[in-house]
């Protein structure tokens, strides 16, 4: 490899690009000698200078010069996310101390961007690079100049600096994706842009969205209102400025099923074994739609991968035609992972292995795993939907959209051509819809709304929204936040009860439960139970082994419900933390690692709001009231009738819905009077998640705005409960 020292000339940006450049790179240093050279990315300079976006990176640099909001559009993998960060940092963007924000959907996201510029820009991550994501900030006061984050943490920055005073440049990337946290953080800069005029938006997308984007923002007939006489100073037009950058990096090949598949999960792992044996080098990375999915299919696939080796081993091989490597190795890569966890699908197969990565939609825009070549989609998408008349919002599994699906197959051809196999028939794909409705309008909004109100934005209706959210479940989030008491009769945030929902990390019914538990004295328990609510699958479930798990989940399961039986494992689990403790009773070691961690960062945060720990030894009625004085609104009585070999029917106590146990639940074939379940998820029926029973006294005691019983003498039934609301 060629060198050149600084105040040389630069050599011609000709080096080849080869993925294996950067397999050579840190953390793969075995024997090799390390010097400190500051030009070791050079061939990473040339890679950046061969980038589609390179080309415009004169007319970005002036737009965002002489225009408040640039809109920035092209095809991923052109170069948007590492590569405008850096042109505004050689631009003097971060002189003076300023940063430059980039936010990302997704925490996997802030994380491997920030470390690919970090490597680009040849510094230490967490130094002039660095990122920050919920209960995770690697970035140094003073020195980082590039803060690559979620959109969900620089909403929290706007509660203690409201006008973003520390950056000079707020880039939103992957607007297209319309998360509900990326729809808020535009509506609220377009705010804080009105009183610092001198802030600089750019928002990119891969889609073309760029008109409703830069109409959004299209503020020339506003008066601005700034903050200071400063800062209106040379201030940039009003009027948006839109560039596209044209071209993608490389091209992907699209293969579609001829005839539709009954159980996608089983055809993903298929054909991501028919792409081991049959195709070249190159790893593959295959979306599911969630955790369960891709854990069964990472077990499929482990088991599958061990054969092979014992094959391989015995000496049968099976040599694959194209001359691709005969092992390979199966990592997950799902948000409910620890960034650890995560880091591992990331990290390059060792050589003469295929690293097959399985991955939920965590993967599917911003990220670069490095070596993908293959994609395999499976077309669906867990998706959020809120209904408002029963004040209930499930998860469901949706057909993807088309723009989902290129961003998934674009995840081919980052480092060269690629191809992606979709399960689907070509037509089927053809028909579906093109983009997904925005979150906004299909999210329950009381954590939305809970922190508008912390941001001291008291005239909800008159927000401006990109999609302007229902009416209807504005209505419901108001009413559920006053019923936590959250928000007083003049609907502003309560003090301190409200403030500190807002503060806390969880949604606010968890978040409620969670600070309850200092008056009723179980702390220690209600920051177990919050933890391990944040992951989901905790016990691996491999094919074939059912009843065994059934056993396992027996040790531990309590009628009580989930929360409480969390309770259990996480005592049974610190007796020494070990991985043959997850593996003898089929617990996930992951899952237990991920909630440690977690209840950790919990247990500072409650902490710092003043609570007491305290704990209620092996009484569990504490914590099952505090889950009630949470999740009241999400109660449920049992049915009558109802029910039979597939669970027993349940009637929400707000709304009527009929409600079944989730077969996950430790009370699926139990038959509680009344629960109260932590989230909703629909598969052909409504299933109830995380289900603890309660005492339907319980309701009118800790919820009395919400609930009143209705009195009938002798027959008082829980059904009986009637919503007020
Ligand atoms: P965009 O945001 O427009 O989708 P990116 O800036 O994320 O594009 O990436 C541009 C290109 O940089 C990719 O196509 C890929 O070639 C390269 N790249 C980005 N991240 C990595 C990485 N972690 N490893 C190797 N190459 C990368
Ligand atoms: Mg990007």
């Amino acid at each position: 490899m060629a060198f050149w020292k600084p105040g040389s000339k630069k050599p011609e940006a000709s080096l080849p690009l080869s993925a294996e450049v950067d397999r050579e790179g840190p953390g793969d240093s075995g024997g090799r000698l390390v010097v400190f050279n500051r030009n070791e990315n050079l061939a990473l300079q040339a890679q950046r200078e061969r980038l589609p976006i390179f080309k415009t990176r004169d007319a970005i640099l002036h737009l965002v010069e002489t225009r408040a909001t640039t809109v920035l559009v092209g095809q991923t993998g052109c170069g948007k996310t590492t590569q405008v960060p850096q042109y505004l940092v050689e631009a003097g963007w971060t002189a003076g101390g300023r940063l430059v924000a980039c936010t990302q959907p997704r925490r996997v996201a802030a994380m491997t961007v920030a470390s690919r510029v970090a490597d680009e820009m040849g510094v230490t991550l967490g130094a002039e690079v660095g990122y920050a994501v919920r209960f995770e900030n690697v970035s140094t006061p003073g020195v980082t100049r590039v803060r690559f984050c979620t959109d969900g943490v620089l909403l929290r920055e706007l509660m203690e600096d409201p006008l973003l005073s520390r950056y000079s440049v707020v880039m939103v990337d992957e607007a297209h994706e319309r998360s509900l946290a990326t729809d808020l953080l535009l509506g609220l800069l377009k705010k804080v842009q009105r009183r610092r005029p001198d802030l600089r938006i750019i928002i990119a997308s891969a889609t073309i969205q760029a008109e409703e984007f830069a109409a959004f923002f299209d503020t020339r007939h506003l008066e601005p209102k700034p903050a200071s006489e400063a800062s209106s100073v040379n201030a940039p037009s009003r009027e948006p400025g839109i560039v596209s950058v044209e071209g993608r990096a490389h091209t992907v090949l699209i293969h579609y099923l001829e005839k539709p598949v009954p159980d996608y999960v089983k055809a993903a792992v298929g054909a991501a074994i028919d792409v081991h044996r049959a195709e070249g080098p190159g790893d593959v990375l295959v979306f599911l739609t969630g955790e369960e999915e891709i854990e069964a299919a990472v077990s499929m696939l482990q088991e599958e991968a061990e054969d092979n080796s014992r094959r391989l081993l015995g000496g049968g091989a099976g040599t694959n035609p194209a001359g691709g490597p005969e092992r390979f190795t199966v990592h997950p890569l799902y948000a409910g992972l620890s960034p650890a966890q995560q880091m591992e699908a990331f990290r390059p197969a060792p050589r003469y292995t295929r690293k097959i990565v399985v991955a939920s939609n965590v993967a599917e825009t911003s990220v670069t795993i490095e070596g993908v070549v293959y994609v395999v989609d499976c077309c669906f998408v867990k998706q959020k939907a809120y209904d408002p008349t029963r004040g209930m919002e499930s998860l469901l599994t949706a057909e993807a959209s088309r723009a989902s699906a290129n961003q998934r197959a674009g995840r081919a051809g980052r480092v060269r051509p690629g191809k992606a196999y979709r399960l689907c028939t070509e037509k089927a794909f053809r028909d579906l819809p093109e983009t997904a409705p925005p979150e906004m309008i299909r999210s329950d909004l009381a954590a939305t709304v809970l922190q508008l109100k912390a941001l001291g934005i008291d005239n909800i209706m008159n927000f401006e929204w990109l999609s302007p959210p229902p009416a209807a479940n504005m209505i419901k989030a108001l009413e559920l936040l006053y019923a936590l008491q959250a928000i007083d009769d003049d609907a502003r945030l309560t003090k301190p009860l409200g403030m500190h929902l807002a503060e806390l990390p969880l949604e606010p019914q968890l978040g409620k439960a969670l600070l309850v538990s200092g008056e009723l004295g179980c702390v220690e328990e209600m920051l177990t139970v919050s933890a391990y609510l944040q992951v989901q699958t905790l016990w691996v479930s491999p094919r074939g082994r059912q009843k065994r798990l059934d056993e396992c989940r027996d040790r531990f399961a309590v009628a009580e419900g989930d929360a409480v039986t969390a309770l259990n494992i996480h005592t049974a689990w610190c007796g020494g933390r070990a991985r043959s403790f997850a593996d003898k009773n089929m617990l996930s070691h992951r899952a237990l690692v991920r909630a440690s961690d977690i209840r950790a960062q919990l247990a500072r945060h409650v902490r710092r709001v003043g609570l007491v720990v305290s704990s209620a030894g092996k009484d569990s009625a504490p914590v099952r009231r505090a889950m009630t004085a949470g999740f009241f609104a999400n109660a449920a009585a049992l049915a009558p009738h109802g029910g039979g070999a597939e669970g027993s029917a349940f009637r929400s106590v707000r709304g009527g819905a009929t409600l079944f146990i989730h077969p996950g639940s430790v009370l699926f074939r139990a038959r509680p009077a009344m629960v109260v379940y932590a989230a909703a998820v629909r598969t052909g029926r409504e299933y109830m998640r995380d289900v603890t029973a309660i005492d339907p006294e319980w309701l009118s005691e800790l919820a009395p705005h919400f609930y009143a019983m209705t009195q009938r003498s002798g027959n008082e039934r829980p059904a009986d409960a009637a919503a007020v609301f």
